[in-house]
């Protein structure tokens, strides 16, 4: 049901923010501001990026800890484990769940340049997520409340290094078995992407929801990194559009959050379950393209009531 096609559904629609952890002071006090707009709009959850070998884990964690304690918020830690053992992964997997959290964003990161992984170190996203339910049952007596939500990477474009999309969706049938609970996709710029993701995906087996990542597309710098970095080819039209608008701002703005609502509006109409945003830690984008689209959330206590209950 969760992806029955749809283009007039009015059931509430999850709703998710990625940040990351600030590398300097100003880069915190920009996030501290972005996340208290965030806050006020009521996500289901909000990401803490996760730096590859582990590079971040202290403020990483930070961050976490202040989500949990000074915001009405509830975190999604994302976690990497390439290259990590066991015990390492198992030390920090426990680090987390003694902070409360209930969420783990499963990954691999990525491999190291020349390839070599210490004997005995985890390979791939699949091998986190069984290590996160060893971890997980070896402490149940704590989960009486529910087990712990544990969300994967899913690639409406071929991962970089699979020969295949169709590779790709046994990949994510492989981590649903072995215990994920839902999908975040990566970064795509056509919406028959994604709609062409959940078909491949539902006619393999992939029943979890997949959660479609979308990405404010206001700027052209940013569009060309992430497509380096992620190997997702951006859409050529959009970015001459972009670049036509030159400095005039307020049209980037416009063109970008229109490009990026009509991706989300899409995905919807094909029956996503909720929609996650990459912030990029600035909220007036991302909360540009949540005006346009209007989306049906759960009647919720106001942001005043849901802080009192959590004092
Ligand atoms: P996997 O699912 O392990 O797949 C990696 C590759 O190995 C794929 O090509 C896959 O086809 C192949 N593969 C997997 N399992 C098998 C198997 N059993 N047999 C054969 N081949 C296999 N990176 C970070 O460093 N930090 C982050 O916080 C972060 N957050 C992200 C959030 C989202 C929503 C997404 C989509 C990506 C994120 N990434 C992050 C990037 C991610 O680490 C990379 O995309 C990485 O290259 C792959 O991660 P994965 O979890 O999909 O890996």
């Amino acid at each position: 049901l969760i992806d029955a096609p749809s283009t007039v559904s009015t059931a509430p629609v999850a709703l998710s923010y990625e940040l990351f952890p600030p590398r300097s002071e100003a880069a915190s006090a920009t996030l501290w501001a972005t996340i208290r707009e965030l806050e006020a709009t009521d996500p289901d959850y909000v990401s803490v990026t996760y730096g590859a070998s582990g590079s971040n884990h202290d403020t990483a964690l930070e961050l976490v800890d202040r989500l949990q304690l000074e915001t009405t918020l509830r975190p999604l830690a994302h976690l990497t484990c390439v290259g990590g053992t066991p015990e390492e992964l198992s030390r920090v997997v426990n680090e987390l769940l003694d902070r409360g959290v209930r969420g783990i964003l499963a990954l691999r990161g990525d491999t190291p340049r020349d390839g070599h992984l210490p004997a005995g170190a985890l390979r791939y996203a699949q091998d986190l997520i069984e290590l996160i339910r060893r971890v997980e049952l070896r402490r149940s007596a704590q989960f009486a409340a529910g087990k712990v939500a544990i969300g994967v990477a899913a690639y409406p474009t071929r991962h970089p290094e699979s020969p295949s999309e169709v590779h790709d969706v046994e990949v994510l049938l492989a981590k649903q078995r072995s215990g994920a609970d839902f999908a975040i996709t990566q970064v795509y710029f056509h919406p028959e992407q994604y709609s062409g993701l959940v078909h491949r995906a539902r006619r393999a087996g992939v029943t979890i929801p997949l959660i479609p990542g979308i990405m404010p597309l206001t700027s052209l710098r940013r569009i060309e990194k992430l497509a380096a970095l992620s190997g997702v080819s951006p859409d050529p039209v959009l970015v001459d559009r972009l670049r036509a608008a030159g400095d005039d701002d307020a049209e980037v703005r416009r063109i970008g959050t229109e490009a990026s609502a009509a991706l989300a509006e899409a995905a919807l109409a094909a029956g996503a379950p909720g929609l996650h945003l990459y912030t990029f830690n600035e909220h007036a984008a991302a909360l540009e393209v949540l005006a346009r689209l209007d989306l049906p959330r759960p009647a919720r206590p106001s942001l005043a009531a849901r802080r009192r209950a959590l004092s």
